[in-house]
């Protein structure tokens, strides 16, 4: 759809990901022939990449993100959680940076009590986590979540954290001018989750007051501002009994921007571009203003039971509409979602006044979505939406993986 939209398209490649949205040179040339002085670089592939973001700002096109610098400490997780433990911001108990041996991973999971998580420096999508529930997991799981990580990162670094047994995981979105000034957007409550990644996301979260949110989004713009943060960025945490515990932090847009979009009335893509193009932030933190309930459904071509994908020709598309309804997706009727990429094919989003409002809207709307040809996790959400927990929004983290097995 957007190559159909575009004044203009150059093709970068062949469709496996290595060959053309990964391949720097492609991307350059692109930009030559049309001339193009800036890149957006969306949120999967290369948005996280410093290189990329450096090379860049060596050609002079402007990279719409964050500095290369803010990237590669942000990028490895053990650089990261050090940042925003001397940027104040409390983070997940776990060893002091990399894990080397067994012996000391032994001691350090000892120290801070067992179940432990082995995680990866340089993770993401959940890939490189292993849950050790006793020290004789400990072994094991130290070298699967290193081979994980080598497969998937090419680095095998790994550190230690607490498992967490409860938490939910609330993000705050901030956004920075690059010269100290920076707001943050209050957050989004992503803890429907399955193999550690996002399933649904909402915001306002139901567990937090104005108060709380204040504290931590206060916490989190004035350490953006610290290191003189640019564009827009997410720092996640989890939050189990009134704490927060920083995992990570994302210096892209994030897939789940709507929801904080339809809540604050800011369109963050082009508050991004703006900041990009050295204009300042469009308001201050005190214009920042949150109304009414929003909830994201990340609509997927697999199978909702089995969650395999299934690509395939979308024969019937029928999206739902009407007051506080949106649907961002790229897909149509006719479309044949390629199997090359991630299975997300689109986002329904759908905003109310309150949260009762906006999860009976979501009800009707996920009843009136047809999408034939190919299956999808439609079935899932309708299913989820109508379930007590989800409804009196009481579920952590490890809420969906639990409901999912005892389905099963
Ligand atoms: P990734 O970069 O791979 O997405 P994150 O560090 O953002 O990894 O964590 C992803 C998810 O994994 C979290 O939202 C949470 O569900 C789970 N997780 C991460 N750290 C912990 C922890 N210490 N205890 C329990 N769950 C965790």
């Amino acid at each position: 759809m957007h190559v159909k939209l575009a004044d203009e398209s150059v093709c970068i490649g062949p469709p496996p990901a290595a060959e053309s949205y990964l391949n720097i040179p492609r991307l350059l040339a692109a930009c030559e022939i049309t001339g193009a002085d800036a890149i957006h670089p969306g949120y999967g592939f290369l948005s996280e990449n410093a290189r990329f973001a450096e090379i860049l700002e060596e050609h002079g096109i402007t990279f719409i993100g964050p500095t290369s610098e803010h990237i590669r400490i942000m990028g490895d997780k053990i650089q990261a959680k050090e940042t925003a433990k001397q940027l104040g911001i409390p983070v997940v108990p776990g060893s002091d940076g990399a894990i080397t041996n067994e012996v000391q991973a032994q001691r350090v999971a000892k120290s801070i009590g067992f179940p432990v998580l082995v995680k990866a420096a340089a993770g993401g999508g959940g890939r490189g986590m292993k849950v050790a529930r006793t020290a004789e997991d400990l072994d094991i799981a130290l070298k699967t979540a290193r081979a994980e990580a080598k497969a998937a990162f090419g680095d095998d670094s790994v550190y230690l954290e607490k498992y967490l047994s409860h938490p939910r995981h609330i993000e705050i979105q901030v956004f920075g001018d690059g010269k100290g000034n920076a707001i943050h957007l209050g957050e989004r409550d992503c803890s429907l989750q399955r193999r550690h990644q996002k399933v649904l996301e909402e915001a306002p979260s139901p567990a937090l007051n104005a108060e709380a949110r204040d504290k931590i989004g206060m916490t989190v713009a004035r350490a953006m501002q610290k290191i003189k943060y640019r564009g827009a960025g997410t720092v996640e945490f989890l939050y189990e009994d009134g704490e927060f515990y920083f995992i990570e932090m994302n210096t892209r847009l994030q897939v789940e921007h709507p929801v904080t979009e339809m809540i604050t009335g800011l369109d963050l893509v082009l508050e991004q571009i703006r900041i990009a193009a050295g204009h300042p932030l469009s308001l201050t933190q005190e214009e920042v203003t949150f109304s009414g309930h929003a909830i994201e459904c990340r609509i997927c071509a697999e199978n909702p039971t089995t969650f395999r994908p299934s690509p395939g020709r979308i024969t019937y598309w029928h999206p739902p509409g009407g007051l506080g309804v949106r649907v961002d997706s790229g897909a149509y009727q006719g479309y044949r979602i390629p199997p090359n990429y991630d299975s997300l094919i689109g986002k329904l989003i759908v905003a109310g006044k309150n949260r009762n409002e906006c999860l009976m809207r979501l009800r009707r709307c996920l009843s009136e979505f047809v999408i034939d040809g190919i299956e999808t996790t439609i079935p899932l959400f309708t299913e989820l939406v109508r379930h007590p927990d989800i409804a009196n929004g009481t579920y952590d983290i490890h809420w969906l993986e639990r409901h999912l097995g005892l389905k099963g």
